[in-house]
């Protein structure tokens, strides 16, 4: 089984997809969390990527396909995979529909994760997290004090993509370039399954599960 978390940033993709690989025992390619590994990593990938996220845009298709291909071809082909941020484009598609057959595969469903503007903002450009890896969010989930952890007192960092004049651009990039996926698998026979990601995290789980559950009658006994 393969399925696709499709929606803008900020919506909650890479939490509901870290819950459902854990509640279904899939595997989980997250290409945002892939490039952020690169970085640290100082590969050659992670440098020729720095620039394009930090300011917000896509980093090129050649590369971000061959990063897929290289972790799909390691893949136990029983296992379920959930793609997290890939693809974000139409030829991004168009290439992943190219190889997933090489391994035995399609995609068979699409969550689509939706949300207002103001609300994706919000909870992006309000994150702030700590060394240790805790996240706050100013607005919704501030910590004790300003700009530090309640639980080990380290400094809060604000992620160079998270900032304000980035998340804007991260919401149009999404708008042009990554939305006509939309249309793209609606058109395809995908089951595209809609999913509003502003409510509360364990209704949002619960809407995710039942869909995969009726739509595509994955995981329903799961915990
Ligand atoms: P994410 O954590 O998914 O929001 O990704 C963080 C950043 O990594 C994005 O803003 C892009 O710069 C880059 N990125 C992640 N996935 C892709 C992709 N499929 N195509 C192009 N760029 C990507």
């Amino acid at each position: 089984m393969v399925v696709i978390l499709l929606g803008p940033p900020g919506v909650g993709k890479g939490t509901q997809g870290a819950r459902l690989v854990d509640d279904l025992g899939w595997v989980r390619i997250a290409t945002g969390d892939l490039l952020r590994s690169a970085r640290r990593a100082g590969s050659e990938l992670g440098d020729k990527a720095r620039e394009y996220m930090d300011a917000g845009e896509l980093v090129p298709d050649d590369l971000i396909v061959a990063l897929v291909r290289e972790h799909l071809e390691k893949l136990d082909p029983e296992v379920g995979v959930l793609f997290d941020g890939f693809p974000r484009t139409v030829p991004q598609a168009v290439s992943l529909d190219a190889m997933l057959p090489e391994v035995s595969r399609k995609v068979d469903g699409v969550l689509l994760f939706e949300a207002p503007d103001d609300v994706l903002f919000k909870r992006i450009s309000g994150r702030r997290s700590s060394p240790e890896g805790r996240v706050y969010n100013v607005y919704f989930d501030p910590p004790k004090a300003d700009g530090v952890c309640d639980v080990t007192g380290s400094p809060l960092v604000h992620r160079e993509d998270d900032r304000p004049e980035t998340v804007e651009r991260r919401l149009e990039v999404y708008q042009k370039q990554t939305s006509p996926l939309i249309s793209y698998y609606d058109a395809a026979p995908t089951r595209v399954m809609r999913i509003q990601g502003d409510g509360d995290m364990e209704e949002v789980r619960g809407a995710v599960r039942e869909a995969l559950a009726t739509e595509l009658g994955a995981g329903a006994a799961g915990a």
